[in-house]
């Protein structure tokens, strides 16, 4: 299949979606504008805003305003459809707390069309300390391997297509049953060594879901796979999975891809098996997604945007 024409991938009718905050008030004057959109440190905030027909091509942008008064900018992920816009701004683990401001403007002109004021919050990360984490000493040619294999991953992020196919909501890549799909390392847990190790300190950008070994893996969107790495030395079997407006997910240590480069997908689909491929301790699935650049919380990501 040609990959590009698969990913301008047809529209399909909305589902309703958890939205987390909707409106109608224009209003470009923040200090007047008393709703505060609240959101954690690597949540994603989901915006809807009703009755919205642009007439020329908009920028949704996040400011920060900073402290010695200059601004910092961010684009957010939208779609237009139905007369609503769908807004998605992604925040990272380590985003300083505070107030911004979600700004959609007329791109030309650079005339306000509305905004609204957020507020993020402190996320208090989980710290997890273990002997297992540590740096690992490796070879120059797995270091090479290692080199290879992020730079395939990067380069999957670049086949992105306009999509909006997000708007058709998310599931759970193994839904909940006893003790399967429970998680067991969350997203932004800091893992710090212990004994010589203790200066060792990562943050864990997946969420950790257990399961057994060969247990299905779905698709938690309609989209396109746009990668499916053979084992790579740390995500072992890897798929990634574009949903269109630079939202990717990923399934890494799977014991077996079960979908090839190229096809399209569908929410809910099965595209593997659980395993403990590459630097994994036991079988588990390390989900990750990815908005605009940023890894953020996936289960949060999930709840948000649910399918129903
Ligand atoms: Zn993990």
């Amino acid at each position: 299949m040609n990959l590009k024409s698969a990913f301008f991938m047809a529209l399909v009718v909305l589902s309703s979606l958890g939205a987390s905050a909707s409106g109608t008030a224009i209003d470009c004057d923040a200090n007047k504008n008393k709703e505060l959109l609240r959101i954690k440190q690597g949540e994603t905030l989901f915006y809807k805003q009703i009755n919205f027909v642009s007439t020329t091509d908009i920028s949704v942008q996040l400011e920060k305003r900073t402290e010695d008064g200059s601004k910092e900018i961010r684009n957010g992920v939208f779609f237009e459809k139905d007369s609503a816009l769908y807004v998605l701004l992604p925040f990272q683990v380590n985003d300083v707390p505070g107030k911004y401001v979600l700004k959609v403007t007329e791109r030309d002109s650079g005339k306000c069309l509305f905004e609204k004021q957020v507020v993020l919050v402190k996320n208090p990360f989980p710290v997890h300390r273990s002997r297992s984490w540590k740096k690992v000493e490796v070879s120059e040619k797995t270091q090479e391997k290692i080199d290879a294999e992020k730079s395939a991953i990067r380069a999957s992020y670049l086949m992105n297509g306009a999509g909006g196919s997000w708007l058709n909501g998310f599931g759970l890549p193994i839904e909940r049953n006893g003790t399967i799909g429970m998680v067991t390392h969350p997203f932004g847990e800091i893992r710090k060594g212990r004994g010589k190790n203790s200066k060792y300190v990562r943050i864990h950008f997946g969420v950790d879901l257990r399961a057994p070994q060969g247990y299905p893996v779905k698709s938690i969107g309609d989209g396109v796979v746009v990668l499916v790495g053979e084992r790579y030395v740390a995500e072992g079997n890897l798929t990634v999975i574009s949903h269109g407006n630079d939202i990717f997910s990923l399934y890494l240590h799977q014991s077996s891809v079960d979908v090839k480069e190229g096809e399209k997908v569908l929410a809910g689909q099965v595209i593997g098996k659980v395993g403990e491929t590459g630097a994994a301790f036991g079988p588990h699935l390390d989900l990750r997604i990815r908005v605009n650049g940023v890894f953020i919380d996936p289960i949060q990501f999930i709840k948000t945007l649910h399918k129903n």
